[in-house]
């Protein structure tokens, strides 16, 4: 009986946040792998519940729900009409997160910014020195460099959305490592899954191998626009490097004219 009851305010929590049905589109259920610049859905990178109703694999390090399900997993497979309520849900799932070893070093969780509707997004890698103090993505120098990069295409910082694959500082801004990765990802994928851009462009190799499930590096991948789960996505140079190879500012400079190009024509 007391399940019953704790999954009626379950439901009417969903409810009160505007959630009002479940999608049934499996395509929205799963991630996919690079083939021919296009991304194929695969259930063994599913970042959400199969059609068994097991969870994957890496979902194991995320807190159950009082119901059993991953609530953040849930986020994914429920009609959400409204992007901002679902944003809200998944930093809620994500709480004061200590599911991976960040959490013991980090001040502030990292979670994104910007237009919940936004039709572009960027994907960053790791929250730095600055990010951490402010909790806001992309405020430092590198985040400056940003700021320029979608000025140069006409729109402003709050006309788009900015999130990181981690969200917590890694110390001295050291890589994050592959289980950092595959503890935090399902919460960035749950974000563009309620934001669905019209344009995501990764940013440097670990947003863009995350995204694209691949092994390449980011000189290989970028120059091409890979369709990605309904959006497009544009690998391209992340600003840090930027910053360290002022010559290859042209390169990004031609990725973000293509993302205009798709922003205009969509
Ligand atoms: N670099 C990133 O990848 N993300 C940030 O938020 C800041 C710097």
């Amino acid at each position: 009986m007391k399940q019953w009851k704790q999954l009626a305010d379950h439901l009417d929590y969903f409810l009160e946040l505007g959630i009002t049905g479940v999608n049934r589109d499996f395509s929205w259920r799963s991630r996919g792998v690079v083939k021919n610049n296009s991304i194929e859905c695969s259930v063994e990178n599913s970042s959400v519940i199969n059609r068994e109703g097991s969870l994957p694999k890496h979902s194991k390090a995320m807190g159950k729900s009082a119901i059993g399900l991953e609530k953040a997993d849930l986020v994914n497979v429920l009609d959400v009409s409204n992007s901002e309520k679902s944003l809200k849900l998944i930093r809620e799932e994500l709480g004061d997160c200590t599911r991976c070893k960040l959490h013991s070093s980090r001040k502030t969780l990292v979670f994104g910014v910007g237009n919940p509707n936004a039709r572009l997004m960027f994907v960053g890698e790791a929250p730095g020195r600055d990010e951490d103090l402010q909790g806001i993505p992309f405020v430092g120098r590198a985040g400056k460099l940003l700021t320029k990069i979608i000025e140069s295409i006409d729109l402003k910082r709050d006309d788009v959305y900015i999130a990181n694959v981690i969200k917590c500082r890694p110390p001295d801004n050291r890589n994050p490592d592959p289980e950092e990765i595959e503890t935090c990802e399902p919460f960035l994928f749950s974000q563009i899954d309620a934001i669905k851009p019209l344009v995501i462009v990764a940013l440097g190799t670990f947003a863009s191998r995350t995204l694209l499930r691949s092994e390449e590096v980011i000189s290989k991948l970028r120059g091409q626009v890979y369709d990605y789960r309904g959006s497009k996505l544009i690998p391209t140079f992340h600003p840090a490097f930027l910053l360290r190879s002022p010559t290859r500012k042209r390169d990004v400079w031609e990725d973000m004219k293509k993302a205009r190009s798709i922003l205009r024509e969509g």
